[in-house]
């Protein structure tokens, strides 16, 4: 009679904002029905599914990345059952209703959080008391009135989907660019109920935990609780992700962090930029020396993996002063830099700015900026595809030693002049093989007077630990000429590696 749906980024995503409003449906959840969907399946297949189930009511969780799918969904939903009501919910929906197309075809939408609000609402629905006005404005729940979700992930969602829990909500902090922003603190779930629940999941087989708290190691006392936890459930097939705040590690945390061995521990830890003009601009209050000492210390000092995130078109922000922060980071060598382009997020504070630096944003999701009083169009185009190349081969740990190569003495302005290299002489950012990106590398890499025996040996001993089939050409050539150097014969060395590159091809990126 209920359905709850969303249509995730990929299959391994499962939703735990549908598994809370399952879990809180009350005497409702015996009617309810939780459908997942992939936003690259076909919005007619989609609705088709969706009808099956012969509901009177479907709630709809609509986020920035799948606002274009679902809003298809929707008008086709209407056009073909107008009687069935559709209820919206999401941070999408949750700010500027009146400028929405989704909004216009949906009979109801739950601003803020739907937790108890959506079975409230399908109460009214279903008692024929339904609310005369379509915008529900939904208070923040105490978390202990919450059923935690964590029975609704199904055996397969634990056998092959990522698994996402939270032992807390909001955040305290303000940078204008986050949504959460506007909370006006963290809320901790009550730890013995969620601690019961970790332990019900790990006996179920979990053993991939993401937590979505916005600041993990900001209450250090519940961090350590639940490291604890962990630490007494270790095992090799553990696997950890939290976010972090970079300049919070107290001593008693980093000893806890220490115990865990290598590879288990993910931390996603937000720069975002390391400018401090910029930071006071967007309040974000962030220590930029001990954020920076304390990316050291993990490092060196843990086996954690780290993923750290920049973004790029900041107000304030010019493309030297982020290449500035982008250098500082890459001396500490983590795991991964994500270069984010800034978006737009329907409600964020940031807005205040869009006049004084004149911040243009797509009209488009996900609302990518175009151009700033600092950036011009152009270099958001640049760094749109720094950031794809920069992604296969900053991060995809694919070019260990290429990429000292690189990179160089400047980081940031090396990738960049590569970057805008490539992209001239590709006209593309996706679907490029790897062995053509190690070409593209090898060739860039003698345009700047690299010693071809080095860029050769650092490439090759990199596509050989990739794993890939095949040989670039790059290695077929330079083999051959090393080879003619020396005076061995370089055509039939050449004639073999080509028949042994076209029998297997090459391999997609
Ligand atoms: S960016 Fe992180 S620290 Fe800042 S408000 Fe958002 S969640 Fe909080």
């Amino acid at each position: 009679m209920i359905t709850l749906t969303t249509l995730n980024a990929r299959y391994f995503h499962a939703s735990l904002g549908l598994r809370y409003l399952l879990a809180n449906m009350g005497e409702l959840e015996p009617v309810t029905t939780l459908r997942e969907f992939i936003f690259s399946e076909r919005p007619n297949d989609i609705v088709e599914s969706l009808l099956r189930d012969q509901p009177r009511i479907i709630g709809l969780g609509v986020y920035i990345w799948n606002i274009t799918e679902t809003t298809q969904v929707v008008a086709l939903l209407k056009q073909i059952r107008p009687d069935i009501n559709i209820i919206l919910g999401g941070p999408e929906v949750s700010y500027e209703t009146g400028q929405q197309d989704i909004v216009r075809y949906a009979d109801y939408v739950i601003t803020g959080p739907g937790d108890l609000a959506f079975a409230a609402l399908c109460r009214r629905i279903l008692n024929g008391n339904s609310p005369g006005h379509k915008i529900i404005a939904a208070e923040y729940p105490p978390l202990q009135q919450l059923v935690l979700p964590y029975g609704h992930y199904n055996e397969q969602d634990i056998a092959s989907r990522i698994i996402y829990v939270e032992a807390s909500r909001g955040c305290p902090f303000k940078c204008e660019f986050c949504l959460s922003s506007l909370d006006k603190t963290a809320w901790p779930f009550e730890p013995d109920a969620f601690l019961d629940a970790l332990d019900s999941l790990h006996q179920r087989g979990v053993r991939h935990f993401k937590f979505v708290d916005r600041t993990f190691n900001l209450n250090i006392k519940s961090s350590l609780h639940i490291l604890e936890f962990f630490l007494e459930r270790l095992d090799e097939r553990l696997f950890l992700h939290f976010e972090i705040i970079p300049d919070h590690l107290p001593e008693a945390l980093k000893a806890a962090i220490r115990r865990f061995p290598a590879g288990t521990l993910q931390f996603e830890i937000g720069i975002q930029t390391l400018n401090p003009e910029v930071q006071q601009l967007i309040s974000r209050k962030q220590d930029v020396i001990k954020t920076l000492d304390n990316l050291q210390w993990l490092r060196n000092e843990s086996g954690a993996h780290l993923h750290t995130d920049l973004i790029f078109g900041l107000p304030g922000e010019s493309l030297d002063s982020f290449g500035d922060g982008f250098n500082q980071l890459i001396k500490l060598n983590p795991h991964e830099i994500q270069v984010g382009i800034l978006k737009r997020l329907r409600g964020a504070p940031l807005a205040r700015h869009d006049d004084a630096y004149r911040m243009r944003y797509s009209p488009y999701p996900p609302y990518s900026i175009l151009q700033t009083s600092l950036v011009g169009f152009d270099d958001v185009q640049r760094m749109t595809r720094y950031a794809r190349y920069w992604d296969l081969i900053g991060n995809s740990g694919r070019f260990g030693r290429g990429r000292a190569l690189l990179l160089g003495d400047e980081p940031f302005e090396r990738f960049l002049a590569f970057s805008d290299w490539v992209f001239q002489r590709t006209g593309k950012t996706h679907e490029i093989s790897l062995s053509r990106l190690y070409d593209l590398a090898y060739q860039w890499l003698l345009q700047q007077d690299e010693d071809r025996h080095n860029a050769y040996d650092a490439l090759a001993a990199d596509y050989h630990a990739s794993g890939a089939r095949g040989l670039p050409e790059f290695m077929n050539n330079a083999a051959g000429s090393l080879q003619y150097s020396t005076g061995t014969e370089q055509k039939p060395a050449n004639r073999q590696a080509r028949r042994r590159q076209s029998k297997h091809g090459e391999t997609g990126q």
